[in-house]
């Protein structure tokens, strides 16, 4: 947060208030940096990722300009358009348009893939100052004629980095080309690879940069720790972890869907509400499994990297990393889920042998040691159907069964005391320092 206020950098009393029914009191440093070059009309880039407070740093200008010099809106054609890759993001910025827009009398559309398109077109038919989108149906609808880009003054490409990754870079192109020159133009991006720098260079015109470092976030704000665990010894330990109520709302990360569901399952099995959240899953159920998550209702959301990015759910108290992702970016992105604007989090990982070189790779990024729980026999104290007793067998074969009976009984007086003497920390914070070995 900064020392700054919302009126300070220049925004009217119509965002004001809307900004004060949202509690928000201090502008974060994206927002402070950002706001007063964007109503100055400069162009913008972004280097932060979300999290940050990205959205409102360019959702609230656009909204002060397009309010200052109030016009109908126009059908078909937009006045500002705002590129996401993803569908989940497309409606967390519409939502931010809406609430940060809701005492002023602009209209607005979200427009994505993989639902009707009808509802979209009826929207443009009458019109919207503010067109979010993602670049797919976007072209569909600019080639159907439901869409015109002529009438844009704002365009801003969210995201762009994942917009490389998931390959809608000549899409990007191909809407970039249909603005009109005079314009002002904004790109956002967590990472700067020399294809995004040279799409900027292309877009922007003299940018502002701006560049919020995620390894601070990291770093200063998120409580560490990482788990070993031979791979097969995961969901007992995941099953174990969430015995602690402190865990409320917690995303669970694996690398592949299919593990995302299953693990999903084992939680449901487990009577933990759980959704698994991924490329596979219908729009739909991926909106619903949202919803009940940002409800409370659904306790964990099992996620895959691309599935999560871009996910704006506040208060999430933990992240579990249930495999470590081979890229290390992807753990800051991760955990950074759990640090929402200036909030602080925790985040476990679950480390198999064969990922510890992945572990050495983040320690190395973050420049920290992650702090170290142990390396334990999980599997003896999980209420379990009879199969799991063989995955017990074999951690007893790998040598480290002589524990066992004795770390079950620590074990449930350490939970007894854990649901006392522990608010925030899970289990990883009380657990420290009695949990046997430590791991080499
Ligand atoms: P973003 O990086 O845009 O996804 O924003 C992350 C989260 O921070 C969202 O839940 C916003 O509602 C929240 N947020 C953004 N700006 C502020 C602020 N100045 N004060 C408090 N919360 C904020």
């Amino acid at each position: 947060m900064t020392n700054t206020t919302f009126a300070e950098l220049g925004l009217g009393q119509q965002l004001l208030d809307a900004l004060a029914s949202e509690n928000y009191t201090t502008p974060t440093p994206i927002q402070a940096q950002a706001i007063p070059s964007l109503l100055a009309g400069r162009d913008l880039l972004g280097i932060a990722q979300t999290g940050t407070g990205k959205t409102a740093a360019f959702v609230l200008p656009i909204l002060e300009k397009l309010s200052e010099t109030p016009t109908k809106a126009v059908p078909y054609r937009p006045q500002a358009i705002v590129l996401a890759p993803t569908r989940e993001l497309a409606i967390q910025i519409g939502e931010g348009v809406k609430t940060y827009g809701q005492n002023l009398h602009l209209r607005h559309a979200v427009i994505f893939g993989g639902v009707g398109q009808s509802p979209q077109v009826q929207k443009m038919i009458r019109g919207v100052h503010i067109l979010v989108a993602t670049p797919g149906r976007l072209l569909d609808l600019i080639d159907q004629g439901h869409i015109k880009l002529d009438n844009i003054s704002f365009f801003v490409l969210d995201e762009a980095d994942r917009m490389l990754d998931m390959g809608f870079i000549r899409d990007v192109r191909k809407v970039a080309a249909l603005l009109p020159e005079k314009r002002q133009s904004l790109l956002f991006s967590a990472t700067m690879p020399s294809d995004i720098a040279k799409l900027a260079a292309s877009l922007l015109d003299n940018p502002e940069r701006v560049e919020i470092s995620p390894k601070v976030i990291t770093v200063d704000k998120i409580e560490q720790s990482v788990y070993f665990s031979e791979g097969n010894e995961k969901l007992a330990l995941l099953a174990e972890i969430m015995a602690d109520e402190s865990l409320y709302r917690v995303i669970v990360f694996t690398r592949t869907k299919h593990r995302a569901n299953k693990v999903s399952e084992y939680l449901k099995k487990r009577n933990v509400p759980s959704e698994a959240i991924h490329g596979n899953k219908s729009q739909s159920a991926r909106q619903r499994a949202l919803e009940t998550f940002k409800s409370g209702d659904t306790r964990v959301l099992v996620a895959t990297d691309i599935a999560a990015r871009g996910i704006d759910i506040d208060d999430v108290t933990h992240v579990i990393n249930f495999e470590l992702p081979n890229e290390p970016e992807s753990y800051v992105h991760r955990i950074g889920r759990t640090a929402r604007a200036g909030a602080d989090g925790i985040a476990f990982s679950f480390c198999a042998p064969e990922e510890r070189p992945y572990l050495r790779d983040i320690e190395k990024l973050i420049k920290r040691e992650i702090t170290n729980v142990g390396e334990r026999p999980f599997m003896a104290h999980i209420p379990k159907k009879p199969k799991a007793s063989e995955g017990q067998r074999q951690g007893r074969g790998q040598g480290r069964g002589q524990n066992s009976g004795r770390s079950q009984g620590k074990r449930t007086a350490a939970n007894g005391n854990d649901n006392q003497t522990q608010k925030r920390s899970g289990p990883a914070r009380s657990r420290r320092g009695r949990s046997g070995p430590r791991a080499a």
